[in-house]
């Protein structure tokens, strides 16, 4: 029997050193230190008795190319292979065994989505680099190579039919996810990031609401410069809350990036650790609420101690602590 709110108190965390295979030049923050300084916490932390650590599988082309272009995925590998330093612009450092680690990052999800349906695992978390929510169809953008939680979306969608909740808090806005979903009505993309008229990548104005059948499934809100933990809980409490409410997810991943931190440089937000707890005790209570299975998996957040501490707080209150 599958037990909610999230009350199972385990934590399958789809992990591989392999992860850290990925090299971006040394100066660049998307950095391997990243997930090397989450396992630590996890491994040697107070979460670590409830761990699950489970291996991730390469995304296959099949699942990949439900959201990337064919030639896209072509490119990447053979850019890798020729020890091309970049793909698809300056910022999208590259090396050898990137496209592997591209595939694990993205396939992570995919065994995200089979523990939660084949084995009644009601929280995994994926602390996947590189990662995605920028990534496009046919092009990597900002760090992100293949857009790991679009990919896991449409596996989980088409394979066991569910109503996807997509939160993305990351400080940025998540295009990638955006494009990929835009006129679809199962899948609601929530995406609150920096002022995109000032802020990379750009888009995700709140006009932006979805086309189609999907008009209404995008929520867009876009947070002034200096936003912190009142703006972000007003932001909750007056549009997110009502607009996930009503529309009922049967599962909810989270694009959880934590560079809105305020220790964080790569954004001019100030979220706080506190803010962080207090956005993840939301997704608790939709869980609760509609039975809803929770994927989280790593976007941003580059400072590496808010980014632990951020990590910590988001899953001791996922999981009820
Ligand atoms: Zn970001």
């Amino acid at each position: 029997m599958v037990v909610y709110p999230l009350a199972k108190k385990s934590l399958p965390v789809i992990y591989s050193p392999d992860f850290k295979r990925h090299l971006p030049g040394p100066q660049h923050p998307e950095s391997p230190l990243r997930v090397e300084a989450i396992w630590r916490f996890l491994e040697n932390g107070p979460l670590r008795p409830f761990l699950r650590i489970v291996e991730p599988k390469e995304a296959p082309f099949e699942w990949l190319t439900q959201v990337h272009d064919p030639h896209y995925v072509m490119r990447l590998e053979e850019a890798c292979l020729k020890g091309q330093t970049h793909i698809c612009g300056p910022d999208n450092e590259i090396s050898f065994d990137s496209f592997e680690v591209a595939k694990l990052a993205a396939g992570a999800v995919l065994v995200a989505v089979d523990l939660v349906e084949r084995e009644g695992e009601t929280l995994v978390f994926c602390p996947v680099r590189p990662p995605g929510h920028h990534a496009e169809k046919d092009r990597a953008l900002g760090f992100c190579l293949f857009n790991n939680v679009a990919v896991g979306a449409r596996y989980w969608q088409k394979t066991y039919r569910r109503r996807l909740l997509i939160l993305d808090w990351d400080a940025h806005h998540g295009n990638g996810i955006q494009h990929a979903f835009y006129e679809d009505d199962s899948v609601f993309y929530v995406s609150l990031h920096e002022n995109p008229r000032l802020s990379f990548p750009g888009t995700g104005l709140a006009e932006e609401r979805g086309a189609g059948v999907g008009e209404g499934y995008t929520l867009n809100i876009p947070m002034p410069l200096e936003s912190g933990d009142a703006e972000y809980l007003k932001a909750f409490q007056e549009q997110v809350d009502p607009a996930v409410k009503a529309f009922a997810p049967e599962g909810i991943m989270i694009a959880a990036g934590f560079d809105a931190h305020r220790d964080d440089d790569m954004s001019f937000l100030n979220l706080t650790t506190r803010g962080f707890a207090a956005l993840s005790a939301y997704v608790r209570e939709w869980s609760r609420i509609f039975k809803a299975p929770v994927i989280s998996a790593l976007e941003g957040g580059y400072e590496l101690k808010s980014l632990v501490a951020s990590v910590e707080t988001h899953l001791k209150v996922l999981l009820g602590f």
